[in-house]
C-alpha cells in the first residue's frame, strides 16, 4: 500500500485509460511546474491545486495537502547499452558528453540523484576492446555510478574481465537471477540505498546469457527466470526496507512489459538489452519502464517526487535527454578517453601485412576476406574441414599496407569466438540447405565446395558436396567442422558437441599476417548453379 499513490498517478498515465484520466495531465503537469522548485512548499501547493481539479472538491484538497509539506524530488539518470562508444558517432554520444551531461543534472539534484547502469558497457569498439573495457569503466565510475547491472556482451571476454571491468566502475553490481556457484560470485541480488532520506531498493536481473556465449565464459553462473525471481525477492527488499522498488534490467523491453504485468509492486524498470528509446517511459499498470537507447545517444532522466508524510510517489516524469555535439564535453572523462585513445593507437596503426589490391568482402557470396576467414579456423583448429557465416566480415581491406584497425574492422566482433563442433554430414548439408534457402547468405566452407541450385524444391537445393581432400562426403560420417559461435550456436547444432578455441578475430589477424603478402583472388567453393 506504501507505493499505491504513485500506482494511482501511473494508471491514470496509460494512455486509453479514462479513470482518472483528468489527473494524469494534473500529475504530470505539477512535476513539470515543479521541475525547477527546490522547496517543498511550492510543489505541494502546486499539487494541491491539481489534484483539486482532478477530484472536482476542494475539500478533498484540503485534506490531502496537509501532509504533503515535504515533498523530496528523486532523480534516477540511467544509461544502457553503451557498447563501448567512447568517442561520438556521427554527432551523438561520446563519454565525455554523456559525462557532461550526467553531472549537469546530477548538480540540479545534488541529494536526490542515482545514476543507474543496465549494462553491455563495452563490447562494439576496438578502444574498448583493446583496454577490456577499461575506457568505458573508468568513465562510469569518474561521472558516478550507483548500481549496474551486467548485460550479455559484458562476458564477451570471459568472466575474470567482467569481473574486473565492472568492478573498476566502482558501484555495487547487481544480478539476481544468474545463480552464482563457489568461485564465481560477482554481484548481489540486490542493493537498498538511501537517497534523500527515501530507502530505494535496487534489483538486478540479466538476460539468458548462455544464449549469446559460449559455455566456457558462463561457467559456474546458472540462468533463473527473471519474473520468478523478482517475485521472490522484492518481498525481501520490502523486509529490508525499500520504500521504492527499481528493477535495473537487461532482459529486453518486451520482457521487461512482462516482467511490470507480474510484478506491480514494482516502480520503475530501467531496462536495456533491445536498444529501445522510450521518450517518456512506458506504463505497463503502476509499473514505468524506461530505456535509453544505445551507444550514449541519450542519458535517461526519471523524476520521482516523494511525499516525505504519506511515504508514496506523488508525481513521475521520465524523458531522454539527447546527447549532441551540442554538448561540451566533461573535460575530466574527455582526460579519459584522450589516454585510452592514445594507448591504443600504437596498437591500432601496427602494420599486420601487404594487401597487393583491395580485399573484399561479402553477404551474398564466398568473397576473398570470407575464404580468409574460413581458412584460418580450419587451420588454426588443425581440423578437415570449416564453415563460417556469410555476415562475419563487415568491411574491405583497402590496398597497401594493412594496419590492426583494418583488420579489426574487416572482422569487428571480438565475441564471435572460434568453435571446434563435431557433426554428421546430413546435419552440414542441412545447415547448407539453410543457408541457400531465403535470405540467400551462404556460408563461407574452407576444406570443401558445394553447388546449390536455387530452381530445386527447399531442401534438395544443394546439389554437390566436393571435398578438397578427394574423399567422398558422407552424410554418415562424424565430420570436425571450423567455425564460430555466430553459426555454431544455432538451434539446430544444439546436440553437437562444441569446443570453444579462443578468438576467432585474432585468429584471423594471425593467419592474415603469417600468409602476407595477399592477392583478391578468391576460389571457386561455392558455385550457384
Ligand atoms: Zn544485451
Amino acid at each position: 500500500m506504501q507505493i499505491n499513490g504513485f500506482s494511482y498517478t501511473s494508471l491514470a498515465a496509460m494512455p486509453g485509460n479514462t479513470v482518472g484520466a483528468g489527473a494524469v495531465g494534473a500529475n504530470f503537469g505539477n512535476t513539470n511546474a515543479g521541475a525547477n522548485s527546490v522547496d517543498g512548499q511550492s510543489i505541494a501547493q502546486d499539487s494541491c491545486q491539481l489534484s483539486a481539479k482532478a477530484n472536482a472538491s476542494n475539500d478533498s484538497c484540503i485534506e490531502k495537502a496537509e501532509p504533503s509539506q515535504d515533498i523530496r524530488r528523486l532523480r534516477i539518470l540511467h544509461l544502457n547499452d553503451l557498447h563501448g562508444a567512447a568517442l561520438p558517432e556521427e554527432g551523438r554520444g561520446g563519454l565525455a558528453q554523456v559525462a557532461a551531461v550526467v553531472k549537469r543534472e546530477k548538480a540540479e539534484v545534488p541529494e536526490g540523484s542515482l545514476v543507474l547502469n543496465a549494462g553491455d558497457i563495452a563490447e562494439g569498439t576496438m578502444i574498448s576492446y583493446l583496454s577490456k573495457g577499461g575506457v568505458v569503466s573508468e568513465s562510469l565510475a569518474q561521472m558516478g555510478c550507483d548500481a549496474i547491472e551486467p548485460g550479455n556482451h559484458d562476458f564477451a571476454w570471459g568472466q575474470p574481465t567482467m569481473r574486473s571491468m565492472l568492478g573498476q566502475v566502482n558501484a555495487p553490481i547487481v544480478c539476481a537471477n544468474l545463480e552464482q556457484a563457489e568461485g564465481h560470485e560477482f554481484a548481489q541480488p540486490y542493493v537498498i540505498r538511501e537517497v534523500n532520506g527515501v530507502k530505494v531498493g535496487i534489483l538486478g536481473l540479466s538476460t539468458d546469457v548462455s544464449n549469446f556465449t559460449t559455455d566456457d565464459k558462463i561457467e559456474g553462473l546458472q540462468y533463473k527466470d527473471p519474473i520468478e525471481t523478482a517475485q521472490q525477492y522484492i518481498p525481501q527488499m520490502k523486509k529490508d526496507g525499500a520504500e521504492l522498488v527499481i528493477a535495473l534490467s537487461h532482459i529486453g523491453v518486451e520482457q521487461d512489459r512482462l516482467l511490470a504485468k507480474a510484478c506491480p509492486d514494482i516502480d520503475v524498470i530501467v531496462g536495456g538489452h533491445t536498444h529501445t528509446e522510450l521518450p517518456e517511459g512506458e506504463y505497463i499498470g503502476s509499473t514505468l519502464i524506461v530505456q535509453s537507447g544505445y551507444k550514449g545517444q541519450f542519458v535517461g532522466e526519471v523524476d520521482l517526487d516523494f511525499d516525505m508524510t504519506t511515504r508514496q510517489i506523488s508525481s513521475a516524469k521520465a524523458e531522454l535527454i539527447k546527447v549532441d555535439s551540442s554538448v561540451e564535453p566533461d573535460p575530466e572523462v574527455a582526460q579519459i578517453v584522450e589516454k585510452y585513445v592514445n594507448s591504443s593507437n600504437e596498437l591500432a596503426h601496427q602494420p599486420m601485412g601487404q594487401a597487393l589490391e583491395t580485399l573484399t568482402y561479402s553477404h551474398s557470396e564466398c568473397a576473398k576476406l570470407d575464404q580468409i576467414h574460413a581458412d584460418s579456423l580450419r587451420q588454426a583448429m588443425g581440423a578437415p574441414i570449416g564453415l563460417v557465416n556469410g555476415r562475419n566480415l563487415r568491411a574491405n581491406v583497402e590496398e597497401g599496407t594493412v594496419t590492426y584497425e583494418d583488420l579489426f574492422n574487416a572482422l569487428p566482433h571480438t565475441e564471435d569466438d572460434a568453435v571446434l563442433m563435431k557433426l554428421p554430414g546430413s546435419l552440414l548439408k542441412e545447415a547448407l540447405e539453410k543457408r541457400v534457402a531465403g535470405r540467400i547468405v551462404p556460408a563461407s566452407p574452407s576444406g570443401f565446395s558445394y553447388t546449390y541450385d536455387l530452381s530445386k524444391p527447399e531442401g534438395q537445393r544443394i546439389t554437390s558436396i566436393t571435398m578438397d581432400d578427394g574423399s567422398k562426403f558422407d552424410p554418415n560420417k562424424m565430420y570436425d567442422l571450423a567455425t564460430s559461435v555466430s553459426l555454431s550456436d544455432k538451434k539446430m547444432f544444439d546436440n553437437c558437441q562444441k569446443k570453444p578455441m579462443g578468438s576467432a578475430q585474432e585468429i584471423f589477424m594471425d593467419y592474415f599476417k603469417a600468409n602476407s603478402p595477399w592477392h583478391n583472388d578468391p576460389d571457386q567453393r561455392v558455385t550457384k548453379l
